[in-house]
């Protein structure tokens, strides 16, 4: 499991946490300092970034040429 780090946008505080895969939700966790909610990823080791977060390529990803079924 990856540890990322992330900034707290009111008090200024780094600190690191621990991601699990199975939790996408965990995106921002809270400032472990103030409790806030305004913290931010540090984008230090994170290289994959760039990978996934093309525009453009999400509408012709899906094969389907028909109706949900
Ligand atoms: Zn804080």
């Amino acid at each position: 499991m990856p540890i990322y780090e992330y900034q707290c946008s009111d008090c200024g505080d780094a600190f690191e946490k621990l991601i699990r895969f199975s939790d996408p939700n965990q995106d921002t966790p809270g400032c472990p300092t103030c409790q806030s909610n305004n913290t931010h990823k540090k984008l230090s080791a994170i290289a994959a970034i760039h990978i996934g977060n093309q525009s453009g390529a999400a509408s012709s990803s899906c094969g389907t040429s028909g109706p949900f079924r």
